[in-house]
Order: structure tokens, then sequence, then C-alpha cells
């Protein structure tokens, strides 16, 4: 086994039953995503259009690949065809044209709505209002060709451990909230994405149900 197949498994072993993994390839090679497919993992994230257009070519049919990236609408053309699920959504915007280009494709795509919790500015994503908006105003209800699956997010990048708990369990409540109100009867509304390299394991004691681990897997991006 090499590095890649040693560190998925170490990071496998360690998550509860309902957390699954998605193995953040972004700058790494096709050989290193081959590593862990090996292995059997088969969710893969991305956060280029451009870098994963030539890996999903490349690369086995059955990936099932997560979009994790900030996602411009004009290119969402590029990964409808193919894409399992788009993990960062945050406006009504992007969804009308994931709804657009899903319908040219007979498909229905699932995504996640991005929460904006973290301290930091610099992050993407709805405010809890923001999202609490969009919801009530129900034009997502006309999307058929979206299915809005959960709520993504990132804590703040901080060596707090308080602090990002107190970030995810509030995204984890706000996922109750909606739920509740919205989802109800809706089993695919059932995923919360939080938990990176470095606060994956406090992620899982923080009911999250998909976690994004890169650098743990495979090693140091190279930008
Ligand atoms: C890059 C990235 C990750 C993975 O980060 P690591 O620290 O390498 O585990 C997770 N989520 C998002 C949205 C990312 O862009």
């Amino acid at each position: 086994m090499d590095q890649t197949a040693i560190r998925l498994h170490q990071v496998l072993d360690t998550l509860p039953k309902g957390v699954r993994l998605v193995a953040v390839s972004k700058y790494h090679p096709a050989e290193s995503i081959m590593s862990a497919y090996q292995e059997g993992q088969r969710i893969f994230g991305e956060s280029h259009v451009q870098e994963l257009q030539v890996k999903h070519a490349a690369l086995p049919s059955d990936i099932q690949w997560h979009f994790i990236g900030h996602l411009q609408t004009n290119k969402v053309k590029y990964i409808a065809p193919y894409i399992t699920m788009i993990e960062a959504v945050d406006s009504i915007r992007l969804l009308r044209e994931i709804d657009r280009q899903a319908a040219r494709c007979g498909r229905v795509i699932d995504v996640l709505l991005e929460l904006h919790i973290a301290a930091e500015e610099t992050k993407y994503g709805l405010t809890l209002d923001d999202c609490r908006q969009l919801l009530a105003e129900g034009e997502w209800r006309t999307l058929s060709h979206v299915r809005i699956c959960g709520v993504m997010m990132m804590a703040s990048f901080v060596d707090d451990e308080e602090q990002i708990r107190r970030e995810m369990t509030l995204a984890a409540d706000f996922f109750d909230e909606v739920k509740a109100q919205y989802f109800a009867d809706a089993a695919y509304f059932c995923e919360r994405s939080w938990g990176m390299s470095h606060d994956y394991p406090i992620a899982c004691e923080c009911r999250s149900t998909l976690v994004r681990v890169g650098t743990t897997i495979f090693g140091e991006r190279v930008y």
C-alpha cells in the first residue's frame, strides 16, 4: 500500500457509522485518486471546473464527483452532465442555473446549501437569515431538476476547538430547523457536510454526515 492508501484507511477507520468521506483531491494528480479508488473510495471532491473536467474524462466513470468550491453560474453547464452533488450553493441564481442545465441533460442534480457561519469574512455562503429567506420565498419548489439534500459549511480556521464546535452545532441545529419546516417528509434531505483535515474529528461529534478531507489523505497541495 502506498502512503495515500494508508492515510485513507487511517481516516476511514475513525469515521463513525453514518459519516461518509469525500476525499478532496483538488490539485492532486490522477494517480493519487487511483490509489484511493483502488481501496474502494468512490466519492471525490474538487473545486475547480477545468481541473474536474480533465479528471472526470480520465478516471473511472463510477466515481461520484462532488463539487465543493464556489461555482460560477456560467460554468455549471460543463459539469451538469455528470456531477453527483454540488455542495456549495449560495444563491437562488446559482440554483436556477443548475436546474436549467440539469433539465437540458435530463437529470436531477443533488445540491447542498452553503451556510456562512464562520467568523472569517472571505468565505462564501448564505447567512442563516439569507438561507431562511431563500427557502421562504419558495421559488426553489418550482425547480424540479434540483434536489436540496441538506447543508454544508466550513468552520472558522482556528485552533479554538470550542469555537469550531459551536459553529458546527449551530449548523446542525439550523439543519433541524429547515428539515422540520420544509423537508420533514423528504428522506433525501439528510446531509450535513462539515469537517476538513484539521477539524473532521470534531465534525464527527457534531452530527456531520459528510466530511471533506484532503491534506490528511493526499498530503500538502502544490498550487
Ligand atoms: C480544500 C477543501 C477541503 C479540504 O481541505 P483539507 O484541509 O485539505 O482537508 C474541504 N472543503 C472545501 C470546501 C475545500 O475547498
